[in-house]
């Protein structure tokens, strides 16, 4: 059985309208083949979890902790955006980069610490 989302009438599963209120139901799963945009897709918690302090690669290597939580796309961003602000700014461009970089990281595994899935592309 499935409630329907807008008068929360119980229903058989197949059916595609709500008896009570006649809502279209729309599909539970969803279409093969179709790609979920990187901005959608969620990264889950691991089981052991990673420990959160891997966060501290990223003073070094700012963007590689997200890229071995699974955050591929936004830890190649963070390491241009580090190279950029190292060109832009020198060395403080690039530990303002990597500060940035380190609390992302660590505020993201904290959350898949906690059990706790995060989109792709989730800052802090
Ligand atoms: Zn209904």
């Amino acid at each position: 059985m499935v409630k329907c989302a807008n008068c929360a009438h119980e229903m058989a599963d197949n059916a595609s309208f709500c008896p009570k209120c006649g809502v279209k139901v729309s599909p539970q799963t969803e279409t093969p083949g179709r790609r979920t945009p990187a901005s959608q897709r969620l990264v889950y918690p691991r089981n052991p979890p990673l420990s959160r302090h891997i966060a501290l690669i990223g003073i070094f290597l700012p963007g590689v902790p997200q890229l071995i939580i699974g955050q591929q796309l936004k830890g190649v961003m963070l390491l241009l955006a580090a190279f950029i602000a190292a060109g832009l700014a020198g060395p403080f461009g690039y530990l303002g980069a990597a500060a940035v970089a380190v609390v992302d990281a660590y505020l993201i595994s904290g959350k898949l610490e906690r059990g706790r899935p995060v989109g792709a592309m989730e800052f802090f």
